[in-house]
């Protein structure tokens, strides 16, 4: 072996233990041994800028806070959108609540969105009729990217004694994410979502910066948790993301035969 060789070779070895060293360190987890405090005081932790606005919170968990943006408050669609060609949404509204009207298709909001926290409460229907998917079904879409089911879907099924693949019963992004459990109520009754909507961040090139992520309480429980999406929700195939800058928020009118959803009481709050 020729000696620039042996050398090389030998100053690998002698370099590789601290390569491997510093390769550790910079992909270590931070520390979980107490440091020193030292001389150090309690106003050294201590933030005091910027303060947090104040938000009056509404009188009852479900109701908007000062802040909120009203999307449906029972009295009329001002804030809504048929996603077909953008005249005023024609979904049925009578005695405070949004009834789908199937004929009419989807309709989204006037407004854009990036990030936010979302309150809407659905019912299913008394006498609804139907089996696994074609049984109450609906969709709150966290971002609309396009006509028909195009975005990112949250489920919206009558889930609570009917049999469906898990990966698209109620609390689930569709055919993404399992709902971590089953709150659903009974056919009937009202029920809730509050969704904490992280919206993906794209590069110039229109590649993926970030990805996108929902954290899900249905009827208060947690049932998707961060969850981080592989991209929008498909019918059929693979998720894959496609580059948007902020997006209206979607409700399905799904063209199964049973009888239609109603939605009431729907608020969002932006976050930066
Ligand atoms: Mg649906």
């Amino acid at each position: 072996m020729p000696i620039q060789l042996l050398r090389s070779l030998a100053l690998i070895t002698l370099l590789a233990p601290a390569a491997t060293l510093i390769a550790r360190q910079a992909t270590a987890p931070a520390s979980t041994q107490a440091p020193s405090t030292g001389n150090a005081k309690p106003e050294d932790t201590e933030v005091w800028e910027p303060v947090p606005k104040a938000v009056t919170p509404g009188d009852t968990c479900g109701a908007a806070p000062s802040d909120a943006i009203i999307l449906f408050d029972g009295k009329n669609l001002d804030e809504w959108v048929s996603v077909r060609d953008k005249s005023p949404a024609k979904w049925t509204v009578a005695d405070g609540v949004l009834t789908v009207s199937k004929s009419e298709g989807n309709i989204e909001t006037k407004r854009s969105f990036k990030n936010y926290q979302l309150h809407i409460e659905w019912k299913v229907p008394a006498d609804i009729t139907g089996t696994g998917q074609a049984r109450g079904n609906s969709g709150v879409f966290l971002a609309s990217t396009g006509p028909g089911d195009a975005g990112y879907e949250l489920q919206v099924l009558d889930s609570y004694n009917n049999k469906t693949y898990v990966n698209g019963m109620a609390g689930s992004l569709y055919k993404q994410a399992i709902p971590l459990a089953n709150p659903g109520r009974k056919p009937g009754e009202w029920q809730t979502y509050d969704v904490v909507w992280t919206a993906p961040v794209f590069n110039e090139d229109g590649t993926l910066k970030t990805p996108a992520y929902a954290t899900v309480f249905f009827n208060g429980v947690v049932v998707e948790n961060h969850y981080e999406l592989k991209g929008e929700t498909r019918y059929i195939g693979k998720p894959f993301y496609k580059a948007y800058s902020s997006a209206p928020i979607k409700l399905q009118a799904h063209g199964d035969k049973s009888e239609p959803l109603s939605f009431r009481n729907i608020w969002v709050r932006e976050l930066e």
